[in-house]
């Protein structure tokens, strides 16, 4: 039987780059994957001519030049910007929070103007700390930001996406969220950023060429489990439990699910991204995906769009595994499965499923570029 170097398990954007960057090498790869396309989390699926982010809306960035060169060398990018808009019970606001967001909350137009009405709105929670950090989000969010943006633009969205009242959910969750004194709605702070042209499934075929792949193919239920008579290592981007069979317990997970439909109507929302932050609405964003690849008034050559509203909510087996759950039973028990990966001889496991971390595509790339591949 012919032999591998590398049998992946895997082909989202880890067992992809690795089998890019091994098989670039001179290494032999063979990957498998279980669903029944490859890509993993950033596959897209054509919908009426339309890329649809078939698991959640995937913005590409980075301040990684060497990312950034990798992927361009493999794909062009296009010139999408993450800027999305807040709608709070009809009325809209830029995010993430900058002077547009202060001046259409409060009608302030300077710096100044908008620090000082900030200022007035947490005087009463720092007030109340008295010096202390804040202990949960709420604090967090009402020390950064104030009463008004709180109530209107988080409170609400973060019980809906996280399922827990803001005052029982770890302050660092909104750390991330930039807070601006400038007129700036681009979400990230990342010197690059956009969407494959032509979408990810160019970027994954492109990292693929010259590999071996098969789809529709469960390494737990199929006979590369035996996986030594296949290969000489494994690289492993499955769920970390998983492969060692639950032996400590199950991981947690927070999942999201996406009711998708076609709508006739060129253009449904004006933007790729539109957050849902009051609890009116069961849903906490909804995606219009044309938006991701066409700008301007090339969005009506297509007469229809795609829309997903997306939904939040517990992880159950047999739901799509998004989110891990930090908290001290999952952190504790992920570092217990990682002392028995560590032992693992020849067996590489990557990714965020099969290290439990949250990682967006750029970090996913990076730790494979930096890995010295036997
Ligand atoms: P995955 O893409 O999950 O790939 C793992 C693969 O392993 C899957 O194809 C799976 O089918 C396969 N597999 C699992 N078990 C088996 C098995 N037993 N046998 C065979 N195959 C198996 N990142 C950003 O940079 N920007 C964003 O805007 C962004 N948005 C996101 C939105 C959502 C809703 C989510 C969940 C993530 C988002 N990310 C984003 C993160 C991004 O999806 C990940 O960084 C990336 O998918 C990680 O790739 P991976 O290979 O580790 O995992
Ligand atoms: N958030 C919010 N309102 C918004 C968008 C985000 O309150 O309109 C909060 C929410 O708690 C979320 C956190 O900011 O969990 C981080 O949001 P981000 O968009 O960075 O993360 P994502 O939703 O993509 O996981």
């Amino acid at each position: 039987m012919e032999k591998y170097d590398y049998l992946i398990v895997g082909s989202g954007l880890f067992g992809s780059t690795f089998a890019h960057q091994a098989t670039a090498k001179g290494r032999r790869c063979l990957v498998i994957d279980k669903r029944s396309h490859t890509g993993g989390n950033i596959y897209c699926e054509d919908i009426s001519g339309i890329n649809v982010h078939k698991y959640g809306a995937h913005i590409f960035h980075t301040n990684s030049k060497e990312v950034w060169e990798f992927v361009n060398g493999l794909v062009d990018f296009n010139r999408y910007t993450n800027c999305p808009i807040a709608n709070y019970n009809g009325k809209l606001f830029n995010l993430p929070f900058n002077m547009n967001t202060y001046h259409q909350m409060w009608g302030v137009r300077t710096p100044l103007e908008a620090q000082s009405k900030i200022d007035e709105q947490r005087a009463e929670v720092l007030a109340m700390l008295d010096g202390h950090t804040p202990s949960n989000l709420e604090e967090q969010a009402l020390s950064l930001v104030g009463r008004d943006i709180y109530r209107c633009l988080i409170k609400e969205y973060t019980e809906k996406q996280w399922g827990r009242k803001c005052t029982d959910l770890p302050a660092f969750i909104i750390k991330r969220l930039p807070v601006r004194m400038v007129y700036d709605n681009n979400y990230f702070n990342d010197r690059y950023q956009g969407i494959p042209i032509g979408g990810y499934n160019r970027l994954t075929e492109a990292l693929l060429k010259g590999v071996d792949v098969h789809t529709d193919t469960d390494f737990f239920l199929s006979p590369y489990h035996e996986w030594r008579n296949f290969a000489q290592r494994l690289v492993y981007t499955g769920p970390l439990d998983q492969y060692f069979d639950y032996s400590l317990g199950r991981l947690d997970w927070r999942t999201v699910y996406f009711r998708t439909r076609v709508v006739d109507t060129p253009n449904f929302q004006g933007n790729a991204v539109v957050n849902y932050t009051s609890c009116q609405q069961p849903y906490t964003r909804i995606i219009e995906h044309k938006h991701f690849e066409t700008f301007g008034n090339d969005v009506y050559k297509n007469p229809q769009t795609v829309v997903s509203e997306e939904y939040s909510t517990e992880y159950k087996p047999g739901m799509e595994q998004y989110y891990p759950v930090n908290d001290d039973k999952n952190n504790s028990m992920a570092e217990q499965y990682r002392a028995m990966a560590a032992s693992e001889p020849d067996v590489i496991f990557g990714g965020r499923l099969a290290q439990y971390r949250y990682y967006d595509m750029a970090p996913v790339i990076e730790e494979v570029l930096k890995m010295s591949i036997p």
